[in-house]
């Protein structure tokens, strides 16, 4: 394996030294903080988090990863009265997974405070359990807008409170379509309140879009130009109709340990995850159509090493928190320089360098111009030919997902899965990797030299003295 360290200059990117402690936030807070290893603060959380705890209008523009969930959720932590039962913020996401993340994450900030109750309210589920935990309203509502003006049209969920209205993803909440449901929910809600507004992009409709829900917003931008410096990033000029070929080519010359590939269209992720997994290489695609159920599926492969290739369009993979990406490949070139600069920005985070590929054809060398013009500095292109292609190597990725028929509806919990594993059997914790819990299903990464016995394992019967439908994920 080639070593990414050896093929970088010096990370000469400065450190952010801002640290919470500078901020107007209680003991207990900050100690909740800090035991969540955030020991200071990112570039547009220090930037932001002022403003909002000041009880500004906010517009932030910073790319996916930069840590913007947080600087919301600890700006509406510090002002909820905890003793009112009302809904004093709202955050609108654009999807359900997303909603989750930012669920997931004000939790872990709320430790401090007991008794913080937040809903998730998003579509895909049923609305009967959604009615019964609002009943009594909760602090905080997370949620899609359709399902929100849903609740909000049937009487369940009551804003005359709201505080803090908080737009997250807004670029991609605008390309999924959802500007009238976002304009029906504001013209319901009241108009004296603080409006947040975060995006990864910062297109003409979000400037346009914060014009009409905002007042007077203090407009903070993090650029996403200095990453440059700790990605490597170089172009290949191919002959039309080689791109599957020199993708592979790429592939078994980095040998990136895990990769997002770029495609501009759905059908062609598909296409080109299926010429991939035709020539040995366990790609997933990731794209608007899938199920909810397939794109949990693809997501737990990916980030628990049992696939190592995502194939993405930019509307599919905006948003994820995936960490520890190794390469970002450009199968295709984003028409739009904002947006090459922020698919590469995804690799070579938290002061790991990353590598980014970008494979174009001749007529396709503008995109290329364009590109250098936003950066302002001339981009590296590459002849193919310098790449040794190592035949036959085998890309397999490390681990090999058993998915369980149970989750945590059926009080199935990770220790279950490992216990049963480990307990009586010569397998042993180490050959066992990640394990995610859905409501319905559990999935549980293994190494691939006993992937065979781990299925036998559970297929016995073993967990909780149960059986269950094991099947292996391919
Ligand atoms: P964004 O919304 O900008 O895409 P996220 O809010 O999802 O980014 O944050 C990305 C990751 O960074 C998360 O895993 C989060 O836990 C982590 N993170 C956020 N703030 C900090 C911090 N101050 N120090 C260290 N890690 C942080
Ligand atoms: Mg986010």
């Amino acid at each position: 394996m080639l070593s990414c360290a050896t093929l970088f200059e010096a990370n000469t990117e400065p450190v952010t030294t801002a640290n919470f402690s500078s901020l107007p936030l209680r003991t207990e807070e900050l100690a909740n903080i800090q035991s969540l290893g955030y020991l200071t603060m990112t570039p547009i959380q220090a930037q932001s988090l002022p403003t909002i705890l000041e009880g500004k209008d906010l517009l932030a523009q910073a790319k996916t990863g930069s840590g913007k969930t947080a600087a919301f959720a600890i700006g509406l932590l510090h002002k909820l009265e905890i003793t009112t039962y009302k809904v004093q913020a709202m955050i609108l996401c654009p999807t359900r997974e997303l909603a989750d993340q930012v669920t997931n994450e004000i939790r872990r900030l709320a430790r401090s405070i007991s008794n913080t109750k937040i809903v998730t309210l998003c579509g895909g589920k049923s609305m009967a359990p959604q009615l019964a935990s609002m009943e009594h309203q909760p602090h905080i509502i997370v949620g899609t807008p359709g399902r929100i003006l849903k609740h909000m049209d049937k009487g369940s969920l009551k804003l005359n409170d709201l505080k803090i209205l908080v737009l997250d993803e807004a670029d991609r909440m605008l390309d999924m379509g959802f500007h009238e449901e976002i304009m029906r929910v504001i013209k319901m809600v009241p108009h004296k309140r603080q409006t947040l507004l975060f995006s990864a992009t910062y297109p003409n409709e979000i400037k346009k879009i914060s014009n009409a829900i905002q007042i007077n917003p203090i407009d903070v931008r993090i650029e996403s130009l200095h990453d440059d410096k700790k990605i490597r990033q170089i172009f290949y000029e191919i002959i039309p109709g080689e791109r599957t070929k020199t993708l592979i080519t790429l592939l078994r010359h980095y040998q990136p340990e895990s990769s997002l590939v770029f495609c501009n269209t759905k059908q062609q992720c598909q296409d080109l995850a299926s010429e991939l997994r035709q020539q040995d290489f366990h790609a997933l695609a990731l794209h608007g159509d899938l199920e909810q159920r397939d794109r949990d599926q693809v997501l737990v492969q990916f980030s628990n090493k049992s696939c190592s290739i995502l194939i993405a369009t930019d509307v599919a993979a905006r948003g994820l928190d995936i960490k520890e990406l190794h390469a970002v490949i450009n199968f295709e070139l984003s028409p739009d320089p904002e947006i090459h600069i922020h698919r590469i920005g995804r690799t070579g985070r938290a002061d790991k360098e990353g590598m980014a590929l970008s494979i174009f054809i001749r007529s396709e060398k503008f995109r290329v111009e364009a590109i250098e013009k936003y950066k302002k500095s001339p981009v590296k292109i590459n002849k193919l030919a310098s790449l040794s292609i190592k035949k036959n190597i085998k890309f397999y990725p490390k681990m090999v997902t058993l998915c369980i028929n149970a989750g945590r509806k059926d009080k199935m919990r990770a220790g279950d899965i490992l216990g049963a594993l480990t307990g009586n059997t010569e397998l042993t914790g180490d050959q066992i990797g990640k394990i995610d819990i859905f409501d319905k299903l559990a999935y549980v990464a293994v190494e691939h030299a006993i992937s065979r016995k781990a299925l036998e394992v559970l297929s016995e019967g073993k967990i909780k003295g149960r059986m269950f439908k094991i099947r292996r994920l391919r």
